[in-house]
């Protein structure tokens, strides 16, 4: 098949919204050339892995690439794409050059393009988050790898905000616990639970292709003796004995998954742990999760990302 690149170069500000307008835009990949990662000190340890080679990136700003299949519906999502992102100057976003280029790849080259700029990055105390098409040495490392194969879907697994849940993870699942990873999408937490000594694991997702995700994660991990994946809405049909209850979900969601029965299956001396959460949502979080039966005791953050921990009222 033949794809196309469409490539933007824009500003850091302007990442986020313009990759999420291309992936609603049905691109299958997308990749970030940002001029800073050059400076940026990658992990150390295993020198070929990280070296980046400087005509790869932008001399300044930032490339936002996609790759489109070429087909006749191409020419009229070009145009959508450019309205959507020439949209984003009403939210007061700054576009920097705002350019756009264009170029024509087979697949091959588009499925070496997106992975070469997808790097180990270490999470929490305990882990190494790396790509499975890294052949990562650990002799160096006393770190817990966690390989991932993305797919298509959900990002690497290093959002800050998965980050905090690992971190709270490490710091307060006691060994043996039994979880529940709730919108498990890559698997990530589920791993890195059983990898931390969780003694049974049940991951869900109402996307099906997360689910598949996850299972193939959990394999290439080896961990399908202890983790579990399963297609489900949050915590409906979920039968209780839970002791830690993780989310790494958007506020609202969070909201949701309190409000539809968490404590329910949920052991009495049970730990919640949810993240996704935009700091301006906090207290309203808060507020759902106290009048649920839980205290909030720790709300680590990360940026503008904060994760709340709760215990389950006695
Ligand atoms: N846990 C992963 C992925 C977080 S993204 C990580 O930390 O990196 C959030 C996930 O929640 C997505 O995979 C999404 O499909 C899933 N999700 C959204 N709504 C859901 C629902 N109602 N029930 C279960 N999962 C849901």
């Amino acid at each position: 098949m033949k794809w196309s690149e469409i490539c933007i170069h824009t500003t850091e500000e302007a990442i986020e919204p313009i990759t999420n307008i291309l992936y609603e835009a049905g691109a299958g990949g997308v990749v970030i050339e940002d001029s800073h990662d050059l400076q940026k000190e990658w992990p150390q340890g295993n020198g070929e892995v990280y070296s980046l080679d400087p005509a790869d990136y932008p001399a300044e700003g930032v490339n936002v690439k996609a790759y489109l299949p070429v087909n006749s519906f191409l020419g009229e999502t070009v145009a959508e794409i450019k309205q959507s992102i020439n949209n984003l100057l009403l939210y007061e976003i700054d576009l920097g050059e705002n350019r756009l280029t264009f170029s024509e790849h087979n697949e091959e080259e588009w499925a070496t393009a997106w992975k070469k700029y997808y790097k180990p990055v270490t999470a929490g105390r305990h882990f190494v988050i790396t790509p499975t098409w890294v052949d990562y040495h650990r002799e160096s490392e006393k770190r817990q790898v966690i390989e991932l194969d993305p797919g298509m879907a959900f990002g690497t697994g290093t959002h800050p905000t998965t980050v905090l849940c690992l971190e709270a993870l490490e710091r307060y699942m006691p060994r043996g616990a039994k979880v529940l990873d709730v919108g498990t999408g890559t698997g990530v937490l589920s791993i890195g639970a059983a990898k931390l000594g969780a003694g049974e694991v049940l991951a869900v997702d109402l996307d099906q292709v997360a689910v598949q995700s996850a299972r193939l994660n959990v394999k290439l991990n080896k961990v399908q003796d202890i983790v579990e994946v399963r297609q489900n809405n949050l915590v409906d049909t979920i039968e209780p004995g839970f002791d830690v209850i993780v989310g790494n979900l958007l506020a609202e969601l969070v909201i949701r998954l309190v409000k539809e029965g968490a404590s329910r299956i949920m052991r009495p001396d049970g730990l919640l742990i949810v993240s996704g959460i935009i700091k301006t949502k906090k207290d309203q979080v808060v507020r759902a999760l106290t009048a649920s039966g839980f205290h909030v005791f720790d709300w680590p953050e990360s940026g503008d990302w904060v994760a709340l921990i709760a215990k389950k009222e006695p």
